[in-house]
């Protein structure tokens, strides 16, 4: 009888081990006086160690720093824990220097069913380094995007109620007239933010179809041309065509094309304040290069390597007096990569800057 139940016991021990062993997350119970009884093996990957000795204090391995960089007493705030806690801002640095973000749970258990039953507590990892990082992302996205869209509600409101007040006060046409097309152009410019932000969201999530078809280039810039015309002139700039002879179609995304070159554009227009903008066209064998070319302010040889990440916009304060998100090259960027192209970057400081995009012909989708 008693061997049975030993036998009993014992499978229900190796039941129990090989249940923690085979949890992703780290596992580790104290005793009251919070030394390890048992862990398992994703908590010692997580401490980055190969084992424990049993009755060994949790200090002497476990050891976060809060988000002030301190490095906290871990046996002090489980002793602390009377209800279950879970904490999610601290992390592990390992000897390497490198950190992770660290998810910890806290949970004090009773260790018998007597009347004075003592406390433990089972300890839960889990290396949240990924999410964290997502989550700093979309926090600063929220604020970047609110930061954004706040200039232009202000400017629109401010310049509609002014046209209200003079249509009360001396009906002067002109004033009105010049406050709706403030109103306009920065609804204008929240429509385009949208666009961007809704194409950016599309791409990330990687549902962005590619349709591929015959594109006619001389077409295609003409369309551009007149879109920007008026824009450029606005500016006193010239806008330049450069059309080598004889293009021929280019297969690929008309689309995400278009709105690659419209960045570049767009970008030229506001960076520039003398001299032109040339859009070129020429082709080899393998490829459809367009480039598009500024005499304005230049991007400087450190902020060239950053252009193309999310928000980045450079500190120079030519670039902050126009409005922007930074959102424009990383989507510009990702449409680049749906389509096989490939971007180049010729700039130097108040030198002006030419964005180069070389595009293959796409094979076009097989019919099944
Ligand atoms: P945005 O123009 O909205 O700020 P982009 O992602 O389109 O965002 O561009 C990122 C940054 O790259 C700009 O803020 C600017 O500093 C720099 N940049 C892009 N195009 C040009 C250009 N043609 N001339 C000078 N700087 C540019």
């Amino acid at each position: 009888m008693d061997f049975e139940l030993n036998k009993d016991l014992i499978n229900h021990q190796n039941t129990l081990n090989s249940l923690i062993n085979s949890m992703n997350d780290g596992v580790i119970a104290l005793n009251d006086n919070t030394e390890i009884t048992i862990y398992n093996a994703a908590a010692l990957n997580i401490l980055d160690i190969n084992n424990v000795k049993i009755k060994s204090k949790i200090d002497q391995v476990l050891k976060p720093i809060d988000k002030n960089n301190q490095e906290v007493k871990i046996s002090e705030l489980i002793l602390k824990t009377k209800f279950p806690d879970i904490n999610r801002d601290f992390r592990i640095k390992y000897n390497d220097g490198s950190t992770i973000n660290l998810y910890l749970s806290i949970s004090p258990v009773k260790l018998d069913y007597g009347k004075k039953s003592t406390i433990g507590y089972v300890l839960l990892l889990r290396d949240i380094t990924r999410e964290k990082s997502l989550e700093d992302e979309r926090d600063e996205f929220i604020s970047v995007v609110s930061h954004e869209l706040r200039t232009p509600i202000a400017i629109s409101e401010g310049s509609i109620s002014n046209a209200e007040f003079v249509v009360d006060k001396t009906g002067d046409l002109k004033t009105i007239r010049q406050s709706l097309k403030e109103a306009h152009s920065q609804i204008l410019y929240l429509a385009d933010l949208i666009n961007d932000l809704s194409t950016l969201s599309r791409a990330e999530r990687g549902v962005l179809e590619v349709n591929i078809e015959d594109i006619d280039i001389n077409d295609l810039v003409k369309e551009l041309k007149d879109s920007y015309q008026a824009d450029v002139e606005k500016k006193g700039l010239e806008l330049k065509l450069e059309l080598k002879k004889n293009l021929q179609p280019l297969r690929s995304s008309r689309l995400y094309v278009k709105e690659i070159l419209q960045n570049f554009i767009t970008n030229s227009i506001k960076y520039t304040d003398h001299g032109f903008i040339k859009i070129s066209a020429e082709q080899d064998e393998d490829y459809t290069i367009f480039k598009v070319k500024d005499t304005g302010i230049g991007i400087s040889k450190t902020d060239q390597e950053k252009v193309f990440d999310k928000f980045f916009r450079s500190e120079d304060f030519r670039t902050r007096k126009s409005n922007g998100t930074g959102l424009g090259l990383y989507v510009t960027m990702k449409l680049t990569k749906l389509i096989k192209a490939k971007i180049q970057l010729d700039s130097a400081l108040n030198k002006g800057s030419t964005f180069i995009i070389s595009i293959p012909n796409l094979e076009p989708p097989k019919i099944p």
